[in-house]
């Protein structure tokens, strides 16, 4: 870990993603990260991440290491961090202790704090008998003495901020605009805990501050605290950052009313999504234009192609809605974007759940999936009959539009059989010329031999490639096997 290898450009945003490890990587956790990515490299500036892990008993193992792998796969690298470094770490809230409490302390001395030495007990009480629960300022203006008898007697306490009882405080954010909350609403906010752990909304705030962050982006359900942490920054005449709030993810329910995204929606983490059959490079554009929308209506952008292009106005205050099935058009535009190797090898888990290491040619499969394929997992249904030879009914053999009947169709496939028997080399163009031929010679329409010829070799009515690339992937001896079985079905 070199911690003096990263200078901050002077001048240019800072932005931190703050998550706690508390599980796994949500689509609006990673909206919050993206949107802190692009407005830091947006304005050439610096990505932090910190890790805030002091609420202690929400702490989910292994989640940190999501956080970084996410990040990784996503691209959305962080130039100070716990792994990486950096001049203003450390970086894990948990390794910051020692750094609160003396904050807490100033502020006390300078009369804008105060110990509070309520017990459980006391407080449940008056919660009770206050309107909206809070803190009745029992212990706001206790004389000097007593505190000190006290403090003698190793009474436990917490550090309190004394709140202004009347006037108002207003905030701008960026995105919902100038907010009034009355002062007198604001109970006394506990800073410090009696165990000495910082409070979250004392610790990010010393944090954001320590760590010069410019920018503070993060979901809406923090609108309501954000006056706190204002009269934190002003009690310490810190300058306050700029704030973004990014209103809700929604999810489509199936009476086509919306509520916050969940698993009933579909995946909603990002290695769900990735399992799933999503690239990573197609959910960020995705998570990215989720609440952000471009002045023109572009929508394929790479991550650096959105850092050229964000700006925070484009970001909406309405909650948007995920929509699986926009994903899915454009991961399908991802991946016929891609080259037939690229495809080749993010298409390799799922072409090895069908065939495991074996199975046809790959370059072959990809060549009849690439323009077809929207999201990965398809794959396993849409090539399955070529791993094994579905129950099929023999209906399937006929079409009007090939002119095949019950009654042609075994002819049809006789000859084609007959011709396959013969074939000298086994590949596409050869396929093709004895199949054309044939139906030359039979004096038919080609899809009359070839309708039959695919039914047989796939059991399948809608198949990715026709009979031509169904036998080149299947080989001579499958292909014949599956044309007699197919034959053998109609004579039955
Ligand atoms: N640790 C908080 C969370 O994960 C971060 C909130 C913030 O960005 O300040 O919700």
């Amino acid at each position: 870990m070199n911690k003096l290898a990263y200078k901050r450009p002077e001048g240019a945003p800072v932005t931190r993603f703050a998550p706690s490890p508390t599980g796994f990587m949500h689509v609006g956790n990673l909206r919050t990260a993206i949107y802190e990515y692009l407005v830091a490299k947006s304005g050439g500036g610096t990505f932090v991440l910190r890790i805030e892990d002091t609420d202690q008993e929400r702490i989910v193992e292994g989640s940190v290491e999501v956080i970084y792998k996410t990040l990784k796969t996503a691209g959305l690298v962080h130039d100070e961090g716990p792994d990486v470094g950096g001049e203003y770490g450390p970086y894990v809230q948990s390794e910051r202790l020692d750094m609160y409490r003396p904050y807490a302390e100033q502020l006390v001395r300078e009369g804008k704090a105060y110990r509070c030495f309520c017990t459980k007990e006391r407080l449940a009480e008056v919660s009770e008998s206050i309107v909206g629960g809070g803190y009745d300022r029992h212990c706001r203006d206790l004389p000097e003495e007593e505190i000190q008898r006290l403090l003698d007697a190793g009474t436990p306490y917490v550090i309190r901020q004394k709140m202004p009882t009347e006037g108002s405080t207003t905030f701008s954010d960026l995105v919902y605009g100038d907010i009034t909350v009355e002062n007198s609403e604001l109970a006394d906010q506990i800073l410090i805990k009696s165990d000495g752990y910082p409070t979250y909304n004392f610790a990010n705030v010393v944090d954001d501050h320590t760590m010069g962050v410019t920018h503070v982006i993060r979901g809406s359900e923090y609108l309501a605290s954000t006056p706190k942490y204002n009269l934190l920054y002003d009690a310490f005449g810190w300058e306050i950052p700029k704030y973004i709030h990014l209103p809700l993810v929604m999810g489509k329910n199936e009476d086509g009313s919306v509520s916050k995204l969940s698993k009933r929606h579909g995946s909603t983490g990002f290695e769900d999504l990735i399992a799933a059959g999503y690239l990573p490079e197609a959910i960020i554009n995705y998570i990215a234009l989720l609440g952000w929308a471009p002045r023109d209506n572009r929508e394929i952008f790479s991550l650096s192609e959105l850092a050229e292009n964000f700006d925070t106005d484009g970001i909406s205050k309405s909650p948007s809605v995920f929509d699986y099935d926009k994903l899915s058009w454009m991961n399908g535009e991802y991946l016929r974007a891609m080259s037939p190797e690229e495809f080749t090898a993010v298409a390799a888990p799922f072409y090895d759940e069908v065939f495991g290491e074996q199975g046809p040619d790959r370059a072959l499969l990809t060549s009849i999936l690439q323009q077809r394929v929207t999201v990965l997992s398809q794959i396993p249904s849409m090539i399955g009959f070529l791993a094994e030879l579905p129950d099929y009914d023999t209906d399937l053999f006929v079409n009007k539009k090939s002119k095949t009947t019950l009654e042609n169709s075994p002819v049809m496939l006789r000859a084609v059989i007959e011709a396959m028997e013969q074939l000298g080399s086994w590949d596409h163009d050869a396929i093709h010329d004895c199949l054309i031929s044939l139906a030359e010679r039979l004096e038919v329409k080609n899809g009359t031999v070839m309708w039959p010829a695919r039914i047989a070799a796939s059991g399948t009515a809608v198949t990715p490639g026709g009979a031509i690339e169904i036998f080149e992937l299947l080989g001579r001896e499958e292909t014949l096997r599956r044309l007699k079985t197919g034959l053998a079905k109609l004579e039955g």
